[in-house]
Parts: C-alpha cells; sequence; structure tokens
C-alpha cells in the first residue's frame, strides 16, 4: 500500500484517498503534474483485486495522461481517479454524489472523463454535484469519447503502416483486434470501411457476435487472437497485452492499439525491439478521447477536432523515425519527446525546484 516508494510513483503532484460511509465509496484520486494545466483523465470503476492494485492502477495511469496530453498538444496536465468496486453492482446515486464531491474537493486541479468502468450518464451524474466532469456534451456520439479514440489509433496504424511497408492505403492489410468494447467496435467499423481484412476476439460473446454480424469481422477465441498471423495487432482490452510470454509467439509486425498500458512492464519495450515489431506507443495514439473531451470542455468547434486527431499520425512518425535512428523502444523515445514538451514549458527557475524536490 506504499505510495512514495511504489515503482509507479513518479514525483506525483498529489495523490489524495477519499471515502464515504453512507455510499460505501473508495476511491483514489492521482494528479500526477499540472505544468500544463489542469489534470484531466478519466475516473474508472474496477473491482480492484487489493488497495495496492488500484494504488498501481492511479498512478500509472495519471503518469500516462500527463504524456498523452503533452504529446497530443493540449493544455492539460495528467491525471486519473479510480474506484474500486464493481460497475456491474455498486454503482448508485448516492456513489456519484460522494465521487462529485471528492472531485470538487481537489477545487478544479483534477478533472474527471469516462474510462472502463464509467459511462456518459456516469459523468452526467457526478455533474450535478461538481463542475469539474466533461464528456457529457450534446455531441454527435452523445459525449462518448470512444469513437475520437479509434480514430487516433486509425490514424495511427496508418502511419505505422506507411513507415514499416510504405503502404498508403489499408488493402491487403490484416488487422487483429483484442476487444470489441466503445473503441474496438469503432476501430473495426473504420478499418473495414477503409478495406482492411479484420480478425477479432472478446471475451464477451454478445460484444463478438455484434462485430461478426454488423460488420463481418472474423471471430478469433480469446487465446489466439495474439499470435494471429496478421500485419498489425490492436490491442483494445485491458492493460498488460504485451508480456514477454505474449511477446515471443506474436506474428504481427505493428502493435497499435487503445488500451493503456499495454506493456506488462519497460523491459517488454526492448523485446519488441529485439523481435523487430514496431510498437506504437499506445499514450500517443489513444489520445483522440482526451482530444475530444478538450474540445468539449472548451466549447472548441468541432470541426477543428477531426484536424487535431490527425495530427497523431505526425508526431507518431517523428517518434518512428526517431526510434529507428538510435534502434530504441519507441515508448521511450515517446516519453522523452514528451519531457520535452513539458520542460519547454517551464520556466527555468521552477524547473530547477522542480528537480531538487
Ligand atoms: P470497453 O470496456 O468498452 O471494451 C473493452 C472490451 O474488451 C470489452 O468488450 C471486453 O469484453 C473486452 N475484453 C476484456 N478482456 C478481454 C480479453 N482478454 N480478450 C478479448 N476481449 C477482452 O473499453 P473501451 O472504452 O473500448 O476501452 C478499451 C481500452 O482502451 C481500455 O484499455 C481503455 O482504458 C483504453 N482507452 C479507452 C479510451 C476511450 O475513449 N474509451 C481512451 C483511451 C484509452
Amino acid at each position: 500500500m506504499a505510495v512514495f516508494s511504489n515503482p509507479s510513483f513518479d514525483s506525483h503532484e498529489q495523490v489524495v484517498f477519499g471515502a464515504d460511509r453512507s455510499s460505501g465509496l473508495r476511491a483514489i484520486i492521482a494528479v500526477h503534474d499540472t505544468r500544463l494545466g489542469a489534470a484531466v483523465g478519466g475516473c474508472r470503476m474496477y473491482p480492484y483485486a487489493s488497495e495496492a492494485e488500484a494504488i498501481d492502477d492511479v498512478l500509472r495511469l495519471s503518469r500516462g495522461m500527463t504524456y498523452k496530453s503533452a504529446l497530443a498538444g493540449l493544455p492539460l496536465g495528467g491525471g486519473k481517479s479510480v474506484i474500486i468496486g464493481d460497475p456491474t453492482q455498486h454503482k448508485s446515486e448516492a456513489l456519484w454524489q460522494a465521487m462529485a464531491k471528492f472531485i470538487d474537493s481537489l477545487g478544479g486541479r483534477y478533472v474527471a472523463a469516462e474510462d472502463s468502468g464509467t459511462s456518459v450518464a456516469d459523468l452526467r451524474a457526478m455533474s450535478q454535484y461538481t463542475d469539474h466532469v466533461s464528456g457529457f456534451a450534446a455531441t454527435e456520439h452523445g459525449g462518448d469519447p470512444s469513437p475520437s479514440t479509434a480514430l487516433g489509433v486509425f490514424v495511427g496504424i496508418r502511419a505505422a503502416l506507411a513507415h514499416r511497408l510504405g503502404a498508403s492505403d489499408f488493402h491487403g492489410v490484416r488487422v487483429a483486434i483484442q476487444g470489441l468494447g466503445h473503441v474496438g467496435f469503432s476501430l473495426a467499423q473504420m478499418l473495414k470501411n477503409a478495406g482492411a481484412e479484420v480478425l477479432a476476439s472478446d471475451i464477451n460473446a454478445t460484444n463478438l457476435a455484434r462485430a461478426v454480424a454488423e460488420l463481418g469481422v472474423t471471430p478469433i477465441a480469446s487465446e489466439n487472437i495474439l499470435c494471429e498471423d496478421v500485419d498489425v495487432l490492436a490491442p483494445c482490452a485491458l492493460g498488460g497485452a504485451l508480456n514477454a510470454d505474449s511477446i515471443a509467439v506474436l506474428r504481427a509486425g505493428i502493435v497499435a492499439g487503445a488500451a493503456n498500458n499495454q506493456l506488462r512492464e519497460t523491459a517488454d519495450g526492448g523485446r519488441l525491439v529485439d523481435r523487430g515489431i514496431l510498437y506504437c506507443p499506445d499514450f500517443l495514439i489513444n489520445a483522440g478521447g482526451i482530444i475530444d473531451v478538450h474540445y468539449q470542455r472548451s466549447g472548441l468547434d468541432r470541426a477543428g477536432l477531426t484536424a487535431h486527431i490527425e495530427s497523431i499520425g505526425d508526431r507518431l512518425a517523428e517518434v518512428l523515425q526517431r526510434a529507428d535512428r538510435c534502434h530504441r523502444p519507441t515508448g521511450e523515445i515517446a516519453e522523452e519527446l514528451a519531457e520535452e514538451l513539458l520542460g519547454a514549458t517551464v520556466p527555468s527557475g521552477e524547473q530547477q525546484l522542480r528537480s531538487v524536490a
């Protein structure tokens, strides 16, 4: 349950624990970095097996948000919140009221949006009690940022195919998608429309059957999806899909998906390089959702949203070229680039203070 000595602790500015007796709320908010702006990031609800698991998750995810927003050129910092509980059983009006008040107590340093286990309706419920929630505006998708996330991943896959294979379109390209939820289904739709062959798995039989019936994807057993003979593997389920065991059996030349924290540990980046597999950093290509949330929150013209998401392709190309030049993991290069962008915004005196803090 340690925080400061947790391997995922990265000089987070603030980590706050919240509980409410009557609703049963037990939650953690992690504000990683606010140099670029308020810490914006999803509110995840998950039946964590232990408090240690929840702390680790919120620390890793909030750090990823800092890098994601910096690379996406957004004036936002990085933060995340987790609610320890089963989203299929433990949601209630009282829980959202308590969580909203917890978020409100940070006075806007942290702003919540959707994440695994929370929906547009949940964010809207919280908005009755705090201004510091987002992701429920009356957009073409009712505030759901997932289609924008899928678009960013699609753009990332296109840039990776151009970089690796010199391909200018999706014809003849085979993509395997792990997870057909909010993002995975939209991504499958975009890939099919672009002419790709899509293979997919989901542990939820209903989600898989829907994608087969509506999009014509080829169903694959969950235990086989990671080792299909495809050009691109797109992990769009939960984190940790890439580890020593799975990397050893991958047959895709490119990995590019939406799931946060796809690498189980830092060394997995090196394992992918050793196998000659091009990994598109998750926190770079899954930024479409946070870009969408920023447009919703700032009331920006939605006409600019698609162009902003398309810029993910240029940023990825920059990272892939740098990584090629020094033969290093793309995730490390993307983090360095994010640090450059973050450092460039801090007055030198303040930066010195942070480095000795
Ligand atoms: P979701 O919960 O709607 O969908 C996840 C899907 O994966 C579900 O259908 C689930 O049944 C399936 N799944 C779970 N474990 C699986 C397994 N082992 N094999 C195959 N399928 C499995 O989530 P989502 O909103 O689509 O997000 C997907 C991932 O992308 C998550 O990791 C999320 O954190 C990340 N992400 C989402 C967004 C967004 O805008 N929704 C933004 C950034 C990152």
